[in-house]
């Protein structure tokens, strides 16, 4: 080591000790230091929770002058902010919840060349006057913090971000870094040309979670399934659902069991949110039902599990999402709840949006999502491999090497149910093709005199929840569509004309019913 990089290095780890109680650097938060004091560009990949903001917080301690970092959340900006200033750091943000007053004061501060740290929301920093001011300033480095949010590629574009690609013509001579929990290969090298970093040094850490075990269930009575999964677990947990009236049927429906629960969603009172997220934090409550609003910024360590109740719309969400458990790398359950007929009505919004630029984008994202929930190979290595992560072992830790898929000769199986799809005129929706397939007789089938079709009753010996696993089966294997366009109704595709003749047969996987995570935790 030259003496200047030794010189750096116990630098950077007197500050780590004496500023933030640390004893030892993570995994590359050495390597980007190191690389940003010298002056290098750096892009920094690490999942949540890896530890990426000392990164730039302690060259901000070494630089002479100011660290800007850009940052798109207003909540995350205080609480970086405040844990700062509880270490002793001179730090302040701006964003648009300031006060004009208290502004003109941060200013003349800014100005006296008081603070170390500055963070500021991505559509004030491209204000003309906002960036004149910084230029009077001694900027030593520039961070970008949620970095993808620059990308179109990104499961998250924001408009504002887009501009930041300006910054380096501002400031040419300014290192500059960008960091992310999450980005695919076409996302990564797009953050380092909008932002137009100079041959960047590039970190990524391993995204793989090992303690996160991955679970995935069919859907079937989906709120009692969720009931039970909650009422089984211990600990505190998130449970994501896709709209706010479904947040607050199913805190209802959770608290009625006796769960200490509350619902959260952005439609929520600031000072409500802020009580749940306390609540949530000190244990006071034990689940969060929450929509996507709920979670960045929230650093709470000991989160056993997250529960998604719909079908996140990309695998980066979902990664992002799932990454809340467990990061106190004590074992943690990511429990996907999946239904095809979820999937379908994704699509459609997707399609509905309205920037219908990224309709495309929007649209392969969220096939990967669903490639993931349909596969019948190890989730993770399905994850690891969207990041570009490739692994050739099983984990060990998901339900598929738990309990592998068992195939069988479902041939008799799926003539059962499509032919009782077409007797059925193609009119109507799976849990009315089971009700005749288990033989039922209620009102609606007297009436329309079904109890008298040959398909009535042919699957009496098998439950709801196997025969929903078989529709879905062939759904994926497309001999059956669901047409949301009619109420969901099971239409026969014509890959199951030669089925329904004997002319081929189909392969099945043995339908899982229940995850036993009790049981397969304690086998860990
Ligand atoms: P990220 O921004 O990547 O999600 P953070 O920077 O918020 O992660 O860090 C996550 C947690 O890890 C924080 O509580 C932080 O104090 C802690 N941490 C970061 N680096 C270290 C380290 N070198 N030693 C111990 N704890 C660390
Ligand atoms: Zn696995």
């Amino acid at each position: 080591l030259s003496p200047i990089s030794n010189a750096i290095q116990t630098d950077a780890a007197t500050v780590l000790k004496s500023v933030f109680g640390f004893d030892q650097f993570r995994e590359g938060q050495k390597q980007v230091i190191e690389q940003v004091l010298s002056g290098r560009d750096a892009l920094v990949l690490m999942p949540t929770g890896g530890g990426k903001s000392l990164c730039y917080q302690v060259p901000a301690l070494i630089f002479p002058g100011i660290t800007v970092v850009v940052s798109p959340l207003i909540s995350l900006m205080k609480d970086q902010v405040d844990g700062l200033i509880a270490s002793g750091v001179a730090a302040t943000f701006i964003n648009s919840s300031i006060p004009r007053e208290q502004l003109l004061d941060i200013y003349r501060q800014l100005q006296d060349g008081h603070f170390k740290l500055l963070y500021v929301a991505p559509e004030r920093l491209m204000q003309l006057d906002f960036i004149d001011r910084l230029h009077s300033l001694n900027v030593s480095l520039i961070a970008v913090d949620e970095a993808h949010c620059v990308s179109h590629w990104g499961h998250d574009f924001r408009q504002d971000y887009r501009l930041l690609g300006q910054l380096k013509r501002h400031f040419p001579n300014t290192p500059m870094m960008g960091l992310t929990a999450t980005a695919d290969i076409a996302t990564r090298a797009d953050i380092s040309q909008q932002l137009a970093l100079q041959s960047p040094f590039v970190f990524r850490s391993s995204f793989d979670r090992p303690n996160i075990r991955y679970n995935l269930l069919a859907k079937y009575k989906a709120v009692d399934q969720l009931i039970q999964y909650v009422k089984d677990q211990d600990g505190s947990g998130i449970v994501y659902c896709n709209s706010r009236a479904k947040v607050d049927e199913l805190s209802v429906k959770l608290a009625k069991q006796g769960v200490r629960c509350a619902g959260y969603h952005a439609g929520l009172e600031p000072e409500i949110r802020e009580k749940i997220q306390r609540d949530f934090i000190q244990d006071n409550i034990d689940v969060i039902v929450a929509t996507v609003a709920f979670g960045m910024g929230i650093n709470k360590s000991n989160v056993r599990f997250v529960v998604h109740f719909d079908l996140p719309r990309s695998i980066e969400s979902y990664y992002q999402e799932t990454g809340r458990a467990g990061r106190d790398g004590m074992p943690a359950e990511a429990l996907l709840l999946f239904d095809e007929k979820d999937a379908a009505r994704i699509r459609q919004w997707i399609s509905m949006g309205e920037n219908t630029e990224r309709h495309d984008i929007e649209l392969q994202k969220f096939a990967a999502m669903e490639a993931f929930a349909e596969a019948q190979t190890c989730r993770r290595q399905v994850l690891l491999n969207y990041f570009s992560e490739y692994s050739a072992a099983h984990c060990g830790n998901c339900d598929i090497c738990v309990d592998p898929p068992k195939r069988f000769d479902g041939t008799q199986e799926a003539q059962k149910v499509l032919s009782c799809v077409y007797r059925l005129g193609q009119t109507v929706a799976s849990q009315y093709v089971i009700d005749v397939l288990r033989g039922k007789n209620h009102k609606r089938i007297v009436e329309q005199q079904h109890d008298k079709i040959s398909t009535h009753g042919i699957g009496k010996e098998k439950s709801d929840a196997y025969w929903h696993n078989i529709i879905n089966q062939l759904i994926h294997q497309g001999l059956l569509r669901i047409d949301i366009t009619q109420g969901a109704t099971l239409k026969l595709t014509e890959a199951a004309r030669p089925l329904l003749k004997s002319e081929r047969q189909i392969s099945l996987a043995v339908p899982r019913l229940a995850l036993d995570t009790k049981k397969t935790r304690k086998s860990d």
